[in-house]
């Protein structure tokens, strides 16, 4: 980080748990892979609207693009500009997975009482009054889904190295979430779960 930006929060997010933190216009986010190959859901909010959040298909839909590059501008369901990524140096995101959640781990894999992404940010947004009827499509930072040619998905093993990390401006004023995915039953956690660290930076 340059001397023109001051570290304002720092907050690690338990492997497996959530937190959540405003973030103002102007300021900077950024979201770090600990220990790497962990998988970061991130929600965000209008601080001033919480009906208007961060939307991948909005995103996805102004960018003509599935994959994210330095530059872009993530967008809201509203489909305004909510943040820039200014620094990235993951292989990789991920804008079609749903968060996990109860049902996930019960209709797919048959577990009960397994911690999952939903339920994390329930307990991480309740402060805010935010619940999970307005949740949100999720970013899925750091995780890695293969689009074969015939449209076949195929959720892989996250491709980050340890303090991999993705820096985004604040283009307005957020409630932002992330979530340490708890997912271990299949491969896209790596072999543990895993911290991430989340910091916010004021630019002087
Ligand atoms: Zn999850």
């Amino acid at each position: 980080m340059n001397r023109n930006t001051q570290l304002i929060a720092e907050i690690v997010v338990p492997g497996g748990h959530a937190r959540a933190f405003e973030v103002k216009e102007g300021q900077l986010l950024e979201i770090i892979d600990v220990e790497g190959q962990q998988v970061a859901d991130f929600f965000a909010f209008n601080e001033h609207n919480h009906w208007e959040r961060l939307s991948p298909s909005h995103t996805f839909t102004a960018l003509k693009s599935l994959a994210l590059r330095v530059g872009d501008e993530l967008r809201s369901s509203l489909r305004n500009r909510m943040l820039k990524i200014i620094k990235d140096t993951s292989p990789s995101h991920d804008l079609l997975i749903p968060a996990c959640d109860e049902q996930r781990y019960l209709v797919d894999y048959g577990v009960t009482g397994h911690r999952s992404c939903v339920q994390n940010f329930e307990e991480a947004l309740r402060p805010y009054g935010i619940g999970r009827d307005i949740f949100p499509a999720p970013f899925n930072f750091f995780q890695s889904t293969a689009i074969e040619p015939d449209g076949r998905l195929i959720q892989e093993p996250c491709r980050t190295k340890a303090g991999d990390s993705i820096l985004l401006q604040a283009m307005k004023d957020i409630i932002g979430a992330v979530s340490a995915c708890p997912m271990d039953l299949n491969p896209i956690g790596g072999s543990k779960i895993t911290d991430i660290k989340i910091r916010v930076y004021q630019q002087t």
